[in-house]
Formats: structure tokens, C-alpha cells, sequence
């Protein structure tokens, strides 16, 4: 049972936090959760019951697989009446994919779900591990003055920005501030205190017990928009045998070109029960396909909105719902309705 005391459970699935460098090669290479702590001390500084559990072995993040998340959403399933939270130590490379795909795997979550990882190994001198695995354990046990979380949320938390999960993208490879959510509000800023923005913290329904899902599809791809794309590689593509979704990447407001070919083969594919979500390839804003002449083409032609979900957020989302062996209504439906927050404009 939960303690008085504030309880955490820290998840390790491995990243550059818990790194160190071969003494042959200088690669960074995954290390043990003990030599993570031991370069931490300051954990015992907290009045926290905090437990750990690890993957073994470690994994960079770059071998990030939906068995991972159905095994973190497992973890969190089973230890969830006996914490207050939960940290995620992640790699970077695709900590937003795992955020996003567990904010639709825990459906009805009420506890905060925190990942953060660091760009430097916490064994080093300048690292940011540190201060992110310390912030992230006191943001997971935080508490409303009604005793309620604070954030009852999966998070990303990163340098001192507190983000939504599934509207996280990570936009740096080398500054300590490597995440941003463009089209999303931060849900709390650290500096000397931690300034929670509660009216943008989702507020769970309470008496609902926490849901978790496994499933996933994995017949999806992104394809993004370039000029000069070509009708061959297009259709290759969407005629890949097995494929149910396409992830596609337009251009500002969500346009793409008018050639004949192009449309009659989204057109073609719509037909084929292959669901087409339309997302820009800006980082920010959304795709209004009424907008432009072009963006009206692929609306005739079957394509849906993402509005102004992130990459990461629209293929997961499509990987749950395919998993989940909706139809193709229910998927389309559901793709232009907010399931966890990850779009802000929705329309049926
Ligand atoms: N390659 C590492 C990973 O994603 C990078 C990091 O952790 O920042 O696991």
C-alpha cells in the first residue's frame, strides 16, 4: 500500500543517462541501473520511498519497440495502487514515440507517468541527468493541497520545460534543451520552484480504474512530401502488401501536389481501406485542408485530418487503434477526436 510517505517507482529502459564511455572505442555504451545511482546521492536526500525496477539488458532508445511499451505499460499496471508516480528513464532518440504511444495505452490514467533521460551520461561532470532524474521524481510525487496528483499525466520532462507527452518532439541532437511542445502549452516551467500550469493539466475522471492496453499494428508508415516526389516510389509504397495506414506530411497547412497521378492514387488507396492522416511538416500549427485548392484534393480523396498532432503522436495513435482492430469508421473517427490530449482541435 502507499505509504505516507511519498512513493516512486523509477523505470530504467537504458538511454545516454545511464551511459558509459568504452575505453577502446569512446562509444557510449548502456550501463547498469547501480552505477546510475551511484553517481546520484542526492536520492537519499528525499523523503521518498522510491523503488526501481530495470531492463535487462538496457536498451538505446533507437531499439524502442511496442513489446517495450506494452512491457512499461505491464510495469505500470501492476505497481499502480502502490505509488504516488512513475519515472521513465528514456533515451532521447525516441522518448516522444513512448510518450505518445503510452498516453494511449493507459487509458484512464490517474498518476503522473514521467520520462526523461539526459543528453550527457550522469557519470559525467556537466551532466544533465541529474537535475532532470530530480525534478522528474519530485514532479511524479507532487500533490494538489486535496491530496490529488499534480499531473496526472504521461510527461515528458526535459531541462525545465514539463510537457505533454504526445505533443513532445525531440528537435535538438546536442543542447541540454532537446524536446519542445510546439502546439502545446508547457504544463509546468522549472526554475527555483516549479510553477505548475494546472489549468492545462488534464483532470482525469477519478472513479474510472486505469484501463491499460497492448496492441499494437505495426502496417503504417510516414511518407513525407518533397518536390519532385515520384509517381513509382508513391505507388510502391502505398501498394505495399499489408499496409493499413499512412502517416503523410504535406506541406504548410496541410497541402500537397495537384498532379493528377498523385491524387488518384491517395484516392485509390482510400478505396482500399488504407487510412491517410494528413499532418504538416512544419513543427508547428496545424493542417487546414479547406484552406487551399490542393489541401481540398486531399480531402476529396479520402484523406483525414491530424490537425496539429506531432509525427510521433499521429503513428502511435494509428498503431493503438489499428491493434485494437477497430473499423475503418471507428479508426477514422477516432484519429480526428483527442483521445489523451494530443490534438487540440477536433471536428466530426
Ligand atoms: N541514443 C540514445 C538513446 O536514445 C540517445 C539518448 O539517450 O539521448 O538511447
Amino acid at each position: 500500500m502507499i505509504t505516507k510517505y511519498p512513493s516512486v517507482l523509477l523505470i530504467y529502459t537504458g538511454g545516454t543517462i545511464g551511459m558509459i564511455e568504452n575505453s577502446e572505442t569512446g562509444a557510449l555504451e548502456n550501463f547498469n541501473f547501480d552505477h546510475l545511482l551511484k553517481h546520484v546521492p542526492e536520492l537519499k536526500k528525499f523523503n521518498y520511498r522510491i523503488a526501481s525496477y530495470q531492463f535487462d539488458p538496457p536498451i538505446d532508445s533507437s531499439d524502442m519497440e511496442p513489446a517495450f511499451w506494452a512491457k512499461l505499460v505491464k510495469i505500470i499496471n501492476y505497481n499502480y495502487d502502490y505509488f504516488d508516480g512513475f519515472v521513465i528513464l528514456h533515451g532521447t532518440d525516441t522518448m516522444a514515440y513512448t510518450a505518445s504511444a503510452l498516453s494511449f495505452m493507459l487509458e484512464n490514467l490517474n498518476k503522473p507517468v514521467i520520462l526523461t533521460g539526459s543528453q550527457l551520461p550522469i557519470g559525467t561532470l556537466r551532466t544533465d541527468g541529474k537535475e532532470n532524474l530530480i525534478t522528474s521524481i519530485e514532479i511524479a510525487a507532487a500533490k494538489n493541497p486535496d491530496d490529488t496528483p499534480m499531473v496526472p499525466e504521461v510527461c515528458i520532462f526535459f531541462e525545465n520545460h514539463l510537457m505533454r507527452g504526445n505533443r513532445t518532439t525531440k528537435i535538438n541532437a546536442e543542447n541540454f534543451n532537446a524536446f519542445r511542445s510546439y502546439n502545446y502549452p508547457p504544463l509546468a516551467r522549472v526554475g527555483i520552484h516549479i510553477k505548475y500550469e494546472s489549468n492545462l493539466i488534464r483532470k482525469p475522471d477519478t472513479t474510472k480504474p486505469l484501463k491499460p492496453h497492448f496492441l499494437f499494428d505495426t502496417n503504417v508508415v510516414i511518407l513525407t512530401l518533397f518536390p519532385g516526389i515520384q509517381e513509382s516510389i508513391v505507388s510502391a509504397l502505398l501498394h505495399v502488401p499489408g499496409l493499413k495506414a499512412v502517416v503523410l506530411k504535406t506541406f504548410g497547412s496541410g497541402n500537397a501536389p495537384q498532379k493528377e497521378w498523385f491524387i488518384r492514387e491517395l484516392k485509390e488507396a482510400n478505396d482500399r481501406g488504407i487510412i491517410i492522416v494528413n499532418i504538416t511538416q512544419c513543427s508547428s500549427g496545424a493542417v487546414e485542408m479547406e484552406r487551399y485548392e490542393t489541401g481540398i484534393q486531399l480531402l476529396q480523396a479520402g484523406v483525414i485530418s491530424g490537425y496539429d498532432s506531432t509525427p510521433e503522436s499521429a503513428l502511435t495513435k494509428l498503431m493503438f487503434l489499428l491493434g485494437h482492430k477497430l473499423s475503418n469508421q471507428e479508426v477514422r473517427y477516432k484519429m480526428i477526436s483527442s483521445i489523451s490530449g494530443e490534438i487540440s482541435k477536433t471536428k466530426h
